[in-house]
């Protein structure tokens, strides 16, 4: 009796405790981790899986972050091709947690085989918004009783996604030359379609591990001295040799276009958010394209 009495009072003292707690959202990716904060704000404890720095792509999680996982309220994924590690687990996570993949609803580049779909679909703000949708939908689900508050922010949020993409339309819109040169692998597919651009690239994977061809360097290299371009691109986190080698050999001068997988410590320090990753995105690409 006494131990049954003991036992409720301390799911009690538990209850009051946890009541008026944060959610706890973990997020595999920056953009999922940006767009959740921006929609829990002081409500959620939101927790990126990478370590700052770290390649998005070939990343596996560690058995601390399986402990942080099956603990949390929610679990969001950009989808099987994004982390195929995310799906592997299936129903393997207790059904406290809400697995949402935010990337419902949007439909995919496939590439030349039909074999893998492009999995970058946060480069284009208006995809984005769609992605933001769904986070707001998982934190309505996993706190029904503060489900307004979020879609409310989503709300806000979506509508600086709309702002930053008008801002793009109309930054690139009386620029003539619609095509550059990106040394990194196929990350701005859905960017590219949305604005009307080419990314020309000596890679043809949408993940970074593949190596580029020395026929695809060498046809690349002769593009840009018959074009004179001033500028070519390199990609966020990974040793840019190949765009080196390729400014090298051209003169030209080399830009960062930020993919936004994840960020480095300092920018992460620096509390940089998607939009601002993707303004300053926009003042290289113009740089670039009006070959200034
Ligand atoms: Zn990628």
């Amino acid at each position: 009796m006494i131990r049954f009495f003991i036992t409720i009072l301390f799911t009690l003292i538990f209850t009051v405790i946890s009541f008026g707690e944060n959610i706890k959202v973990i997020a595999t990716i920056f953009p999922n981790y940006d767009f959740a904060r921006n929609i829990g704000k002081e409500k959620a404890e939101v927790i990126l899986l990478l370590p700052p720095g770290v390649e998005a792509h070939s990343y596996e999680p560690t058995p601390r972050d399986m402990v942080r996982i099956t603990t949390s309220d929610i679990l969001l994924y950009t989808g099987e091709d994004m982390e195929p590690w995310v799906h592997r687990l299936g129903g393997n996570l207790p059904s406290s947690v809400t697995v949402s993949d935010i990337s419902q609803g949007i439909e995919k580049i496939k590439d030349d085989d039909h074999d893998h779909t492009d999995p970058h679909i946060w480069t284009d703000p208006i995809l984005a918004m769609q992605m933001v949708d769904n986070v707001a939908a998982a934190f309505a689900e996993s706190d029904p009783k503060n489900s307004e508050y979020y879609i409310e922010n989503a709300k806000i949020y979506k509508n600086k996604l709309f702002k930053l993409h008008q801002k793009i339309e109309r930054e690139l819109s009386d620029i003539d030359k619609r095509s550059l040169v990106f040394s990194g692998h196929m990350v701005f597919g859905y960017f590219a379609k949305r604005y009307n651009l080419t990314f020309l690239t000596p890679y043809r994977s949408f993940s970074p591990d593949a190596e580029p061809t020395p026929k695809r360097m060498a046809e690349l290299i002769t593009t840009i001295k018959k074009r004179g371009d001033s500028y070519i691109y390199f990609e966020e986190l990974i040793d840019p040799k190949s765009a080196k080698l390729i400014a090298s050999e051209t003169q030209t001068k080399i830009l960062l276009l930020h993919g936004a997988h994840n960020l480095s410590k300092e920018e992460f320090k620096s509390g940089k958010g998607y939009i601002d990753i993707m303004e300053d995105n926009l003042k290289n690409l113009k740089r670039g394209l009006k070959n200034e």
